[in-house]
């Protein structure tokens, strides 16, 4: 039976207000890690001083004058069938399901399960410099066996330890540390919460004859194709100028311009990867591309999942957060007019930095 310990029993102190109930989306902090490990578990020990109500399988502990006292709180509650438990902080919104998985996993065969993240910045002690090859930042949710980390709680005598770990190496002499996420970041200052940012894009490309047109990375067949520099990608065109646009950087145009031979007929998947690149580099993640083609012909409904399929593995996104949708001007315009096709985009990136 697996277990998780969710510790949220801290001050808060430098964060300035109670960080686990600060909005995260529309939702707590703490609530994610709660949701996930419900998700995960068969049970799920909060522990808290404040009032919470997060259903039937969610128990609440007292939380103790020191998180080592808070944690013991938590392992006196565990069912007597508990042979594996997460002990979490409740200031990591970020663990994803498949890192927590992955740590159960290693844990149900060495005993323990660490994440921990490298260190990439030079580092001192005092005014020591550190060979940071040999660092390490520990992460949370730790995973143990109940019993042993059980045993190790009850013979632990320095009741200042601020990490599991360091209680079940003591007793031990030993944990399997695991590579955990960079994005598994703990929040203890109000920077610390990623600043969301959107952005818009727009796009319209002309209709010549031709054998089919290129959108959202596929080819529809049709007795037209767009006309452009690039492949004429306009939904592309539109997620990428989107994409930018959320970054703060210069468009499309300035960025990849037809003055530019080398992007001839270029295929737009292959812009599209080095936007992403871009943003990489600044620190910025995209969570979520919403678009829109406006066209009279061809049909675009039948295409919209095959498109929003490649969308989606270009993008590293969940299927379900990139979405077309299509829709023609009532005969209207050029669009109406079958001279040409229009997309519109946004987008929803997460920017670190
Ligand atoms: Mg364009």
């Amino acid at each position: 039976m697996k277990s998780a310990i969710i510790v949220a029993a801290g001050k808060s102190a430098r964060f300035g207000e109670d960080k686990l109930t600060a909005l995260l989306f529309d939702k707590t902090v703490l609530s994610y890690s709660v949701n996930l490990f419900s998700q995960l578990c068969d049970e799920v020990i909060l522990v808290t001083n404040e009032e919470a109500d997060y259903g039937k399988k969610v128990k609440l502990a007292k939380g103790g004058a020191t998180r080592f006292e808070s944690v013991k709180n938590g392992l006196a509650l565990l069912d007597k069938e508990s042979t594996l438990v997460a002990i979490h902080d409740g200031a990591r919104p970020f663990t994803s399901k498949a890192l927590a998985e992955k740590l159960f996993s290693v844990a149900e065969k060495d005993g323990s399960a660490i994440p921990y993240t490298y260190v990439a910045d030079t580092a001192y002690y005092d005014d020591k410099p550190l060979l940071r090859e040999h660092l390490k930042l520990l992460q949370t949710p730790q995973i143990f066996e109940t019993e042993k980390i059980v045993a190790a709680y009850e013979n632990c005598r320095d009741n200042t330890s601020s990490d599991d770990s360091q209680v079940y190496r003591l007793q031990y002499g030993k944990v399997s540390f695991v590579l955990g996420e960079k994005s598994n970041a703990k929040i203890t200052f109000r920077d610390d919460l990623p600043k969301y940012r959107i952005g818009y894009g727009f796009d319209v490309h002309s209709l010549t004859e031709g054998d089919g047109v290129r959108l959202g990375g596929i080819t529809i067949p049709f007795n037209k194709k767009l006309l452009g520099h690039s492949d004429a990608d306009a939904l592309i065109h539109s997620i990428m100028d989107a994409l930018l646009s959320a970054c703060g950087e210069k468009d499309i145009g300035v960025i990849f311009p037809n003055s530019d031979e080398s992007l001839k007929g270029i295929d737009s998947r292959v812009l599209l990867k080095r936007v992403l690149d871009i943003l990489d580099k600044k620190g910025c993640e995209v969570l979520g591309v919403s678009s829109v083609i406006i066209a009279e012909a061809p049909k675009i409904a039948p295409h919209v999942d095959a498109m929003r399929k490649e969308l989606s593995d270009i993008l590293s996104l969940p299927f379900d957060c990139v979405n077309v949708s299509a829709t023609t001007t009532e005969g209207l315009g050029i669009v109406g007019d079958g001279k040409g096709i229009a997309a519109q985009s946004m987008a929803l990136c997460a920017y670190k930095d």
